[in-house]
């Protein structure tokens, strides 16, 4: 079968890899019949992961079809249409029994699947623990709608989740890409008076506003962004401010940009640290939420999707066969064409 394989730093290159096999009792063979290019693939690609290992097939967010199953395995048969988790999670440890799931204590726990382990930009791929791995998708849902329910869904659902979000809230979702996309549309399920994404690239403002997942938009450049949140909220600022950016002065922003007593909730990667000055926080009497997800809501994510709660597909801006992956991984990387987010079909 061919495969996106990490070669070495810099250098990912599409050849032919044997078809997986079943290892432990506990797994499941997916034939892929969608799978996507996320940004973390990327970091990978330039070497910024350090737990990536060379060799590895990548591509960590994908659905298919159950081929087959160990005999300890009982969510999911042979045959059934399924979304695939980014973390593998044994579901027995302390914090898997409590929903803290990406840190599992499993040697094979955490974000394992295109990263440590072969993943899903192929045509087969082993699920291990795929009783917590794999969720079965309704039949209404189409594989485009439940691709991203696995990864960047399961981000902005659990976001969402941990954030107190009241009918009253104006937020402020800083990063208006893939994640924050889905992270404003997985606040909306809360029903929030406001919905503001800031952001410096136009094209994925207008994205924001044309499909209605932002209510407003604002530009990070301007320096009228602090003012318009603050002539919207009697001069108070956001009630919450949700980073997904993740740039050089994006969590600066997000601390200034919260109203006193509000929350700043965490949701991006940096790549460098970032300063707390509390001196100069003092009495704003902020709270943070910070973290990595706990990918475990995907029959929840599923179940939104299907009720039309929950619309990712206009995410799918572009769609290549496997075959030529490669001139995809060019456009992602080059945020070429508007590109949103690239399905993979094998
Ligand atoms: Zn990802
Ligand atoms: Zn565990």
């Amino acid at each position: 079968m061919k495969a996106v394989v990490y070669k070495k730093e810099g250098i990912f290159t599409l050849e032919e890899r044997e078809k997986p096999k079943l290892q432990e009792a506990t797994d499941a063979i997916v034939k892929i019949t969608l799978a996507s290019i996320c940004s973390s693939d990327i970091h990978i690609k330039k070497g910024a992961v350090p737990k990536a290992v060379p060799g590895i097939i990548v591509g960590h967010e994908m659905v298919g079809i159950v081929e087959s199953i160990g005999e300890k395995v009982t969510s999911v048969q042979p045959g059934e249409r399924v979304a695939v988790n980014v973390e593998t999670f044994c579901g027995e440890c302390f914090f898997c029994k409590r929903g803290f799931v990406n840190n599992c204590t499993d040697e094979q726990g955490g974000w394992a699947l295109g990263c440590r382990i072969d993943g899903g930009q192929t045509e087969y791929v082993r699920v291990p623990f795929a009783d917590q791995g794999l969720t079965k998708i309704p039949d209404t849902v189409t594989d485009r709608q439940a691709l991203f329910t696995g990864d960047l869904l399961s981000t902005g659902y659990w976001a969402a989740q941990m954030t107190p979000v009241t009918s009253q809230d104006t937020i402020a979702v800083i990063g208006a890409g893939p994640t924050g996309l889905c992270v404003m549309m997985c606040l909306r399920l809360y029903h929030p008076a406001r919905i503001i994404a800031i952001d410096k690239d136009k094209t994925r403002l207008e994205f924001a506003k044309k499909h209605g997942y932002a209510d407003l938009v604002l530009d990070a450049k301007s320096k009228e962004t602090e003012t318009v949140i603050k002539s919207l909220t009697e001069n108070r600022g956001a009630d919450i401010v949700m980073e997904v950016a993740g740039g050089t002065d994006t969590f600066e922003m997000a601390w200034k940009l919260a109203r006193p007593s509000g929350t700043v909730c965490v949701i991006a990667m940096y790549e460098e640290n970032q300063i707390l000055p509390l001196p100069q926080m003092y009495g704003k009497n902020l709270t943070f939420i910070t973290g990595g997800v706990d990918a475990c809501k995907c029959d929840e994510i599923l179940n939104d999707i299907e009720k039309g709660d929950l619309n990712p597909e206009p995410l799918i801006t572009h769609e290549y066969p496997l075959e030529k992956i490669m001139e995809a991984y060019e456009l992602f990387e080059k945020k070429q064409d508007g590109v949103i987010k690239v399905a993979i079909r094998p």
